[in-house]
């Protein structure tokens, strides 16, 4: 493992820093998990961030140049998010379209789909949201049942999803429905691109134990969507899911906006009389735990630069970085003494929001499946029902 920047990667990091240094917005940009924010708040800023970002050209720095990307590779991102959290700037409030449909647009799309959408996403003209779980399929996504029914060049599609981040505000969904139950769950998928104006479509919030309402049930029915939404063959969905799947899961494996170390030394500092045994006791605790993370970042730069997936490193990073989102918003919140108790304060609103951490992008559960299974090689989990036909599944 090589903790040192390669010349190249030290050239980017500069670059990328003396970008950040003239134009970073001096105010820290609101962020859901931090505080508590309206949309009509935080929408404009963060659009006006992406929109100096693509006015500079670095909108999307894993897309290809040809759709107004940077064209770089995961190294460099990994740099970047770096070099943002070092200006206090977290994650993209657009990363359902900038991290998931886009690259899944431009892996999949046709050159027109690749025309209509992709631009207008770079510069936050529209917003997307992903219309992926349902009640009875979060974990074990291909068991989805919102059914799609072609007529005539449209399908008419009936059914529910739930926890749509952002669906309240977006323009576009990636959506994805059952169009043939009688194959087996995986095959019989397909992945549109929704227009969420159309008629038929109802959204409604979802309240988080923050009072905040961010992702939402959406209500689908039926619901007319053109052919040409179609991303992917008919019921060859599956493959454009696992496109989107793999960028999330990149897009959400580092702490930088997450979490910060720092913050926590410094509030433990200006705390220093609720600072007892026990309490030094779980921040060095927890300061292993970020440097492990640090170790398994370094691991991971160092795969990504042999040309190798980490997939089981980042399913371990997610574990870490949840653990460390919970406990280090715990102690800063028992660092607050009674004062604790208020809702009010930012500490107690990370505190609240962290269970997400351990929920979205895959829960730990399933993120210990993969280490289990790639990791220590124990035996793999049943999965016998891959090749039964979706109707005949039995679903709770
Ligand atoms: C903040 C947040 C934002 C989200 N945003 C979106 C979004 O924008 N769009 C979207 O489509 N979805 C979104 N989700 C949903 C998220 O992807 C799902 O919640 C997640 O995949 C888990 O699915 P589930 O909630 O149905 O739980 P389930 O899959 O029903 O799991 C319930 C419990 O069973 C455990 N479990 C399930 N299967 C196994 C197994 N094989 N082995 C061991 N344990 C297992 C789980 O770990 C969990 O503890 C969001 C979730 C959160 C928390």
């Amino acid at each position: 493992m090589d903790f040192n920047d390669s010349p190249d990667e030290a050239a980017f990091r500069a670059e990328a820093r003396a970008f950040l240094d003239e134009h970073a917005p001096r105010e820290p940009i609101p962020q859901y998990h931090k505080e508590k924010v309206e949309d009509d708040v935080i929408l404009p800023r963060h659009r006006e961030w992406q929109r100096t970002l693509y006015a500079h050209g670095w909108g999307a720095l894993t897309w290809s140049k040809e759709y107004g990307g940077r064209g770089l590779g995961p190294i460099e991102q990994i740099i970047w998010n770096h070099e943002l959290g070092r200006v206090g700037l977290g994650p993209s409030l657009f990363v359902a379209g900038l991290g998931m449909a886009g690259p899944t647009i431009i892996a999949h799309g046709t050159d027109a789909q690749k025309e209509r959408y992709l631009e207008p996403m770079l510069k936050v003209d529209e917003i997307w949201c992903q219309l992926f779980s349902e009640p009875g399929a979060g974990s074990d996504l291909a068991g989805l049942a919102c059914r799609a029914v072609l007529d005539g060049d449209e399908w008419i599609v009936n059914g529910q999803k739930t926890w749509c981040s952002g669906a309240q505000y977006a323009d576009w969904g990636m959506m994805l429905t059952r169009t043939d139950p009688s194959a087996p769950k995986h095959k019989g998928i397909s992945y549109f691109l929704l227009d969420m104006k159309t008629p038929g479509i109802e959204v409604r919030p979802l309240q988080q134990m923050t009072g905040d309402a961010h992702f939402n049930e959406v209500f689908l029915n039926d619901v007319r969507v053109p052919d040409a939404n179609r991303l992917g063959p008919v019921n060859g969905g599956w493959l454009c899911t696992l496109t989107t799947l793999t960028n999330e899961r990149m897009a959400m494996a580092g702490t930088e906006g997450m979490f910060t170390w720092s913050e926590l030394v410094e509030h433990a500092r200006a705390n220093g009389v609720r600072m007892d045994g026990a309490t030094r006791d779980e921040m060095a605790r927890l300061f292993t735990w970020v440097k492990a993370l640090e170790l398994l970042n370094a691991r991971c730069v160092t795969k990504l630069s042999r040309g190798e997936i980490p997939t089981a490193e980042s399913s371990v990073m997610k574990l870490a970085l949840a653990r460390i989102v919970s406990k280090g918003t715990e102690l800063g919140v028992r660092l607050l003494g009674p004062e604790g108790l208020l809702r009010t304060g930012t500490w107690q609103h990370q505190w609240l929001f962290a269970p997400a951490f351990h929920i979205a992008g895959g829960t730990d559960e399933i993120q210990k499946n993969v280490a289990a299974e790639r990791v220590l090689g124990l035996p793999v989990e049943d999965r016998s029902d891959r090749e039964t036909p979706f109707e005949d599944l039995s679903r709770s």
